[in-house]
């Protein structure tokens, strides 16, 4: 075998996340299923969903008090008559028509009736018997929100493409939804390399390691609601390799770790190369991380059938490296893949506790821990042994985002931090 056919290309890490981005908008959005609606909750939806009815579908006291024509209100204090009393579901009778001078007693979520243009808050009353002093004047439309103010009939709430929380949920619920449109979960192959690790059931060898990556790595899956396929670890030994990667493209999507690094034992690459793998890139200038492959592999296609491909992380095997670089280039195609629009990364600032020095060339995303709130917000290096110590990472929150410019950072600075 030839590593020939791999041109290496290694991107600034601005380059890779633009390759990435570009390649997750031209995926196609997977099929959709029907599903109750608590079930679609964390998932992406697939259709739009419009307002059944005006929304409110009448005119909604957002207070508990009295109805009024604002203008009865001009000299203060007012005395009111009070001709009736309308409870939220009260039916929307024209008995209840105000005239001037009268008010009736409302509460939250009734029906404000015809002749009033406000509520007046039951704090800035007295009743006494059928009268009501009222000792401070409203505007008109106060207290009150108008029929179709937050959405008419027929306009549409939810646009596919969301992932559905909480507040989505709700809306769909407001619109009388009991099943909603989503779209099939992706399936992600994970394969682990390497002839040293072993499944954690197994006695470890005096130099084995355990496979924590596909485990890290189905967990970040199953969490950004994809359906993860745990492979069998492959060896460092190309026909058994060869072997699970073809199994692997069988899926919508390939996450390897590792092997593919310089060593002479990394083999990823060329095996993907064999069969046909494009590289889109070979390395990404950043730490942890620097050796990620990107790339797809054309899945052969039956006659008449267009023929489509799958994409492929090789991602390296240090379990610190495999968990950023999920999160900076995998997550995107992920998310395309379910449908959805991906997000954008977003950095918080926070002010640095300790100096960091570091070398120059690539962006560094290190883990860290992220404490206090509001303007206190801070944060510090987590000490570690290298993007091997998985223990250092459990014990950080976030990541510091270290330009690939700076050589030393003072206590003090504004940094950008990362939240996974
Ligand atoms: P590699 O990218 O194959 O050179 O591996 C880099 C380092 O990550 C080595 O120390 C490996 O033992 C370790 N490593 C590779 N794969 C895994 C895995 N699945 N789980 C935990 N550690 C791993
Ligand atoms: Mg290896």
């Amino acid at each position: 075998m030839s590593s020939a056919a791999i041109p290496p290309s290694i991107l600034t890490f601005e380059q890779a996340r633009h390759v990435v981005e570009q390649h997750a908008a031209g995926l196609r959005p997977p099929a959709k299923e029907s599903i109750e609606l608590l079930e679609a909750a964390g998932r992406v939806l697939a259709e739009p969903v419009m307002a059944d009815r005006d929304f409110p579908p009448f005119p909604r006291a957002t207070r508990d008090g009295y109805a009024v024509c604002s203008a009865d209100l001009a000299r203060l204090p007012a005395k009111l008559k009070v001709v009736g009393e309308i409870r939220a579901g009260a039916a929307q009778s024209s008995a209840l028509q105000l005239q001037r001078g009268q008010t009736a007693a409302i509460m939250t979520g009734a029906p404000a009736p015809p002749g009033a243009d406000a509520v007046v808050m039951v704090e800035y009353t007295a009743a006494r018997g059928e009268i009501v002093e009222i000792s401070r004047g409203v505007a008109a439309g106060e207290n009150i929100v108008p029929t179709g103010a937050e959405a008419r009939r027929g306009a549409q709430l939810l646009s596919p493409g969301i992932r559905l929380d909480h507040a989505a949920i709700a809306v769909a619920a407001s619109a009388g939804k009991t099943h909603l449109e989503v779209y099939a979960k992706p399936r992600v192959a994970v394969l682990a390399t390497g002839d040293e690790i072993v499944e954690p059931h197994v006695p470890p060898g005096p130099t084995q390691i355990r496979n924590s990556n596909s485990y890290s790595l189905a967990a970040h899956v199953r969490a950004a609601e994809g359906e993860p396929i745990i492979l069998p670890i492959a060896p460092d030994e190309p026909n058994r390799l060869r072997e699970l990667i073809s199994e692997g493209l069988e899926a919508d999507l390939l996450l390897l770790t590792g092997g593919v690094s310089m060593g002479k034992h990394d083999l990823v690459e060329e095996v993907l190369a064999e069969l046909g793998a494009e590289f889109f890139f070979t390395g990404a200038l950043i730490q942890p991380g620097r050796p990620t492959v990107f790339g797809r592999v054309a899945r052969s296609a039956g006659e008449g059938i267009p023929a489509t491909s799958t994409y492929f992380f090789g991602l390296p095997g240090n379990p610190v490296s495999t968990m950023v670089t999920f999160e900076l280039f995998v997550r995107p195609v992920l998310e395309a893949l379910s449908g959805m629009t991906p997000r954008k990364l977003v950095f918080l600032h926070a002010k640095l506790k300790s100096e960091i020095k570091t070398k120059t060339g690539l962006k560094r995303f290190l883990p860290a821990v992220l404490t206090g709130e509001f303007e206190q917000a801070e944060v510090e290096l987590v000490p570690w042994q290298g993007s091997g110590d998985i223990a250092a990472t459990a014990r950080a929150n976030c990541y510091i985002v270290i330009p690939p410019d700076r050589e030393r950072i003072p206590a003090g600075e504004w940094i950008a931090v990362l939240l996974p």
